[in-house]
């Protein structure tokens, strides 16, 4: 592991206009792909972004922005982020940055996973950012409320909830939404993910899982379903897309490379409305 900061400044995100928390009641239901592409999609909408990675055993996000084995460097004011970017309109945070290699495991007790937290927030030269874009671990642990702690100085905090269409995925939602109700954050939406395939010969679609659960539960929570409604059967969610996966693989700009995915108008439309 690189060594923290010694003599930053604190503060780093005086400079931040919304923060939104990505959340979700557990593992690989896209939340990590929704905070990636909706960091994308805010920049192709001219935003200035960053990312802050704090699902500190899983970090995923390094590799989706094809960032992976870029080093972090210290400056007067503390750690600069890593630019995605050649203009350096996203800027990233994550604990893999820190990992001598990639498959190096982060085996550490809560006190220690927070103070890192805190460190990711106030000693991070973060600069102007109009959104940072903060992806969490699964489900409600030590991370979250370090990262609730932190980053309540900077102002209101967001949360946007990923799930998938089963019902079990939902069921760890209505976790969610208790605990952002518990901890003050602002649900701006629900985004339902992997909701339907289609089929790119035929562009039918098959519900791989059930469906609808996410437009559900955002009715019953009173909360926005974000994702624009696309043709039935695919109402308010983003669907399985195998371009989509293949993007994220290879460290992709979906966004701007695959306008005509199925899973492109969805995805693009969360970023106007958070
Ligand atoms: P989480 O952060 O919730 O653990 P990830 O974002 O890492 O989940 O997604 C898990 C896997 O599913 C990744 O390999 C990702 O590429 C893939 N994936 C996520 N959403 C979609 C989608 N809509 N279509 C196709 N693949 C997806």
């Amino acid at each position: 592991m690189a060594e923290a900061a010694e003599a930053a400044e604190p503060g780093n995100l005086a400079g931040v206009r919304h923060i939104l928390l990505v959340l979700s009641g557990k593992g690989g239901v896209g939340k990590s792909t929704i905070s990636t592409e909706l960091a994308l999609a805010l920049r192709h909408a001219g935003k200035k972004v960053g990312i802050l990675d704090v699902d500190l055993c899983g970090p995923s996000i390094p590799r989706m922005l094809r960032a992976q084995g870029r080093a972090v460097h210290q400056c007067d004011s503390g750690w600069v982020p890593v630019f995605v970017d050649q203009e350096q309109s996203i800027s990233l945070m994550s604990v893999g940055f820190l990992l001598e290699s990639p498959d190096e495991a982060v085996v550490w007790r809560g006190p220690k996973k927070n103070v890192l937290i805190k460190q990711f927030v106030s000693d991070v030269a973060w600069g102007q950012l109009d959104y940072l874009v903060v992806d969490t671990p699964p489900g409600t642990s030590d991370e979250h409320m370090a990262a609730v702690e932190a980053l309540r100085p900077y102002g209101p905090l967001g949360a946007l909830v990923v799930t998938t269409p089963q019902a079990v995925s939902v069921g760890d939602v209505r976790r969610e939404l208790t605990f952002c109700r518990k901890t003050g954050l602002q649900v701006v939406g629900i985004v339902e993910n992997m909701s339907g395939f289609v089929c790119p010969h035929c562009t039918e679609c098959t519900n791989v899982f059930s469906q609808g659960g996410g437009a559900e539960l955002a009715r019953l929570a009173g909360v926005p379903f974000l994702a624009r409604p696309l043709p039935s059967p695919f109402a308010g969610s983003v669907p399985l897309d195998p371009e989509l996966t293949r993007s994220l693989e290879e460290g992709r700009d979906f966004i701007r490379d695959f306008p005509q995915s199925p899973a492109f108008p969805a995805l693009s439309s969360i970023a106007q409305k958070v």
